[in-house]
């Protein structure tokens, strides 16, 4: 029986176990997936092999460190620099980026819409960017601190502290940061985000599982929202594929997996 695991810390609240064993039980695949606390991402590539592992989704902090782990990687994560799904095959760690993919297929609804905002600059925004840009999108990075915002401008994205930002008019307004996880905060100023959500089309917050601070505002603005949980489900689809060397098809990995979010 083959063995997949999510590495991550933490990883208690991880669905991933849930959403990939759902799919090998009803599709009669010989594979178990469990998760493991990694607090050092340094030992990544030692733990997958220590565990005999076949494959490995990777959430955070460690998606840097996956990356450096591969033996191999996709165009797509070779760009991006970050690795969220590795499989092992011949000895040979192959790493894969699929949370921009995934990404990418939960906001396909939003037809027309090509201006977007990101609040926030993180790991999640670099890759999801990328994607958005190589679809033609308008990406505009908004981030409370500089550091972060230095990556996008050498990718050529248009960015801006929040605290000095005009605001203008954008179709989407995609909440990137952290805020509003673990809190009741919202990823800027609410008189900023009273200025922006009126114009935009849709606010997304790629947060799952709970009403964010930012998604309550868009409502009380009569804004339609979105929350993570798409994403989620989709950068398991695709990853599931890799997992599975493409032995199903997309729709025959969604229809089991989407059974996680009702459980
Ligand atoms: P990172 O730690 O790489 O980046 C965090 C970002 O959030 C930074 O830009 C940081 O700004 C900003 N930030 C954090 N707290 C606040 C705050 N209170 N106010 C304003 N900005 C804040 O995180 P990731 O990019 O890896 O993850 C971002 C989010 O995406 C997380 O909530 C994660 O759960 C979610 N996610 C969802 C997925 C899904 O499938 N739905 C998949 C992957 C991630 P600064 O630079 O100033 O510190």
């Amino acid at each position: 029986m083959q063995q997949f695991a999510i590495f991550g810390n933490p990883v208690i609240h991880s669905k991933s176990p849930l959403m990939h064993n759902l799919v090998f039980k009803h599709l009669d695949y010989s594979a178990c997936y469990g998760r493991y606390l990694l607090e050092d991402g340094a030992l990544l590539r030692e733990k997958f092999l220590d565990l005999g592992l076949k494959g490995i989704n990777i959430t955070v902090p460690h998606k840097e460190h996956a990356y450096q782990a591969c033996d191999f990687l996709d165009d797509f994560a070779k760009r991006v620099g970050a690795v969220n799904t590795i499989v092992e095959k011949d000895g040979k760690l192959h790493g894969y980026n699929t949370d921009a993919p995934g990404f990418l297929k939960a906001i396909a609804s939003f037809k027309e819409s090509k201006t977007v905002l990101f609040l926030g600059a993180g790991g999640t925004a670099r890759s999801t960017s990328m994607i958005l840009q190589d679809k033609g999108y308008s990406v505009t990075i908004l981030n409370r601190s500089k550091e972060r915002l230095e990556y996008f401008e050498e990718k050529g994205f248009e960015t801006a502290l929040i605290e000095e930002f005009q605001p203008s008019s954008f179709d989407l307004i995609i909440n990137m940061t952290s805020a509003g996880l673990e809190d009741d905060s919202l990823p800027a100023p609410k008189k900023l985000l009273d200025t922006l959500i009126p114009q935009a089309k849709a606010c997304i917050d790629v947060i799952y599982g709970k009403e964010t601070p930012f998604l309550k505002l868009a409502k009380e603005h009569n804004i339609p929202t979105k929350d993570g949980s798409d994403m989620l489900l989709y950068q398991g689809v695709i990853a599931c594929e890799h997992f599975t060397n493409h032995k199903y098809t997309t729709q025959e990995i969604e229809e089991e997996m989407k059974q996680a979010f009702i459980l």
